[in-house]
Formats: structure tokens, sequence, C-alpha cells
């Protein structure tokens, strides 16, 4: 999923348990099982691991996509009334960190983060590799309204 979509389902869920801890920790889970979700990556994954030449446009994607969700939920955090601001951070966080944890992997290869990006991944491709992905298009479409109803949860 994109990390907008990441990052305001963890603010969602941020502002429904009120609780920093709580948020951090659901957040954190919600964003596995939202990515079991066949959301139209896959591709741009395969350029990055196989496709040398367009591993630009695959980090490029994730840069766009990185600078969205900041914005996004900095707009958020300063056009609502948000009653808890510490839960909504740390909702926010949990929600996007296990993707900062596969790009340090990805990065450094290390051994203490392998079973980690084993995990998202297992998650991540788990419909995906059954039964095959959607075209980006439609899921990215698919994640503009999903984020449209769940900013109004806030
Ligand atoms: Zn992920």
């Amino acid at each position: 999923m994109t990390l907008t979509t990441h990052a305001t389902l963890g603010a969602v869920i941020g502002h429904a348990t009120g609780n920093p801890l709580l948020a951090f920790i659901f957040g954190f889970i919600s964003h596995l099982l939202i990515d079991m979700i066949p959301h139209g990556d896959t591709g741009i994954a395969d350029n990055y691991k196989i496709h040398k030449r367009r591993r630009k446009q695959a980090i490029a994607y994730v840069m766009v996509d990185a600078v969205i969700a900041i914005i996004f939920v900095l707009l958020l955090a300063n056009t609502r009334d948000i009653e808890s601001m510490r839960a909504y951070s740390f909702g926010i966080i949990g929600g996007v960190l296990p993707d900062l944890l596969v790009g340090i992997y990805e990065i450094t290869k290390t051994r203490l983060l392998r079973w980690f990006n084993t995990m998202h991944f297992f998650f991540h491709d788990y419909f995906v590799k059954r039964k095959g992905d959607v075209p980006l298009y439609y899921a990215i479409m698919a994640q503009i309204v999903l984020i449209a109803y769940l900013q109004t949860k806030l």
C-alpha cells in the first residue's frame, strides 16, 4: 500500500485507541494486514530488484509516496481537532514503520532485519502470489477512495 494509506490508517487507529502504545502496536499490525490486499506494486518491486535500468523509477515512486504521506498527515494534524496528538502520531509511526524497516534491510541487508523483511513479504505477497496482482492504476484509485473514507473517521 502507499505510505499515505498506511499513515492515514495509523492515524485513525490512533484516534480509535486514544493511547499511544496501543496506537503504535495496532498501527504496526494494521500495516501487515492491509498490505495483504493486492495493491499493484509487484511491478515496481520487480523493476527495483530485476530490471536495474528501471530502478530510478521505483525509487522515484517511493520518494513521491513518502512526501505525499508527510504532507497529508501534516495537513490533517493542522486542520482537525486531534484529541490525542500522541496517539495520532504513534498510530502513524506504527503504520509506516514496517516499510522503513524493509527499506533499511534493502540498503544494509543486515541479518537483524532479515526475519522481519521475510515476514513483511509473507503478508505482502500472500494473495498476490496465489491470485496475481491488480493494475497499479486501479489500486491507487481504490486507495484514494479508502483514504477519503478514513479521513472522515478522524
Ligand atoms: Zn509494507
